[in-house]
């Protein structure tokens, strides 16, 4: 088994809602990223994966669809609120929390047909959420 990882970093904005902490307030963060893949067996050119592929569809993909984006709950009020004031929501299953936002990039690279090990997010430098299936 070989295993390659390429980070990523974008800005977002997110709340927790029904939340107490100080986290339930409109607040943003720099994200880093690690979205490692595994694979059997190395490609003709003795890779697991071309870095630059994965950068051409995962980071694209962050650039377009993340990065500077809010993310909020479905049921948050704030979410319809910005929607009709023009602002590009993602809307989120549960809380947008670092650990959802793990399992959202996790699915997405999965979409893509590339075989994801994990993804580790760090919302700060000292605080990272990790997705990956068993
Ligand atoms: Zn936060």
């Amino acid at each position: 088994m070989f295993t390659v990882a390429r980070d990523f970093s974008f800005s977002y904005g997110h709340r927790l809602y029904r939340y107490e902490g100080k986290c339930r307030r409109l607040h943003g963060h720099n994200a880093e990223v690690r979205v490692e893949i595994a694979v059997d067996k190395l490609n003709e050119q003795d890779m697991a994966l071309d870095f630059a592929s994965l950068k051409e569809t995962v980071g694209k993909w962050i650039d377009e669809q993340l990065d500077h984006r809010v993310f909020l709950a479905k049921d948050d009020p704030l979410a319809q609120t910005l929607l009709d004031a023009g602002e590009p929501v993602v809307v989120v299953d549960g809380n947008p929390t670092a650990e959802r936002l793990a399992a959202l990039i996790y699915d997405y690279v999965r979409s893509r047909g590339l075989n994801v090990a994990r993804v580790d997010f760090w919302e700060t430098k000292n605080c990272r959420a990790t997705y990956f299936e068993q």
